[in-house]
């Protein structure tokens, strides 16, 4: 009987020590899901009131058994999450636990067959994944409106530079995000651009090139229009634990965007006049059918932002593609 006692009590303060260091946590920090909400679109609007400052993660399941990890949230005291794959799913059951620790970022996951990706936008074309402890930049350039949001963040395992152009490249801050080791996947004009430390660590992908780092592969697809000459820029499709992600970089609709088969989640440019236009985008994404679309860098020239209700009304719900809009301005 002593013995049983000692081990609860043991339970019970290992249960203390193991959450968040310098905060204990208290009733008050399990969330409460103040409002489901479901638009017209079919999507599903979470609304949790949860303390600010702690991570939470949001779960999802159809049968209460398997929880599977929608996204890693930092609460500003409430939380607020459109789940866009609810307009192709029947019932969804979701839940909210507090995370012990600090998470390496924040946003959506992904499920692959060795561990999960997560998600996390930034701003115009740029974004931060995480997986396995790695961490892989998109796109990290300087915009004085938006560099605010690198606070914090972890440094860079891999970069990725589609091309030239001062919304997608900046040598300074490639410098300000990576790691020591970093590897630093670019086009030729890009690596032109770069400090004789980053061209060390670069690898140079010609359009239809690929390559394995990490234990990815990555492979360069062409990415161009009018105003992107063919062959100066890539588009990457990343392959991670058995999952396909597309970044499409600066690029009209191709032939090659066209042709990608098993897309799991795509990221597409719509803006005008640069890259594509809304109904461009729609036919794209209906084309080479990925699974998850954001769409990104779509901020049009005017300073207006494309229309992607518009967008997510015209991909429709006929091929269970879904369409992320996610906040990146
Ligand atoms: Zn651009």
């Amino acid at each position: 009987m002593k013995t049983r006692l000692n081990f609860i009590l043991l339970s019970c303060t290992l249960a203390i020590i193991l959450l968040e260091s310098g905060r204990i946590l208290k009733a008050q920090d399990v969330p409460r899901i103040t409002k489901i909400q479901r638009l017209a679109s079919k999507e599903i609007v979470l609304d949790l009131s949860a303390t600010a400052g702690l991570n939470y993660r949001i779960d999802v399941s159809t049968n209460l058994t398997d929880w599977i990890s929608l996204m890693t949230v930092r609460s500003t005291g409430s939380i607020q999450h459109t789940d866009a794959a609810a307009p192709n799913l029947g019932s969804r059951f979701y839940r909210a636990l507090p995370i012990i620790g600090t998470p390496l970022l924040t946003g959506e996951h992904l499920v692959t067959t060795n561990g999960e990706v997560v998600i996390q936008p930034l701003f115009h074309a740029t974004f931060v994944m995480s997986w396995n402890g790695k961490v892989i930049y998109n796109d990290p350039a300087s915009d004085s409106a938006f560099n605010s949001r690198y606070q914090g963040l972890p440094k860079a395992d891999l970069i990725l530079v589609s091309h030239s152009h001062g919304d997608h490249f900046s040598s300074a801050q490639i410098e300000a995000v990576r790691g020591p080791n970093a590897v630093i996947i670019v086009p030729q004009l890009v690596y032109n651009g770069l400090t004789t430390a980053q061209k060390a660590l670069a690898i140079v992908l010609r359009n239809g090139a690929s390559t394995n780092v990490m234990g990815l592969a990555v492979e360069a697809v062409p990415a161009y229009n009018s105003n992107h000459p063919k062959g100066d820029g890539n588009g990457y499709v990343v392959t991670i634990g058995g999952k396909r992600l597309y970044m499409a970089g600066d690029t009209g609709t191709t032939a090659e965007m066209n042709a990608l088969k098993d897309i799991d989640v795509a990221f597409l440019c719509v803006n005008v006049p640069y890259t594509m236009t809304v109904s461009e985008a729609v036919a794209a994404v209906r084309a080479f059918r990925p699974q998850v679309v954001y769409p990104y860098h779509f901020r049009n020239q005017t300073g207006t932002l494309s229309d992607l209700d518009t967008l997510k009304k015209q991909v429709g719900t006929d091929l269970g593609i879904e369409v992320r809009a996610r906040k990146w301005y």
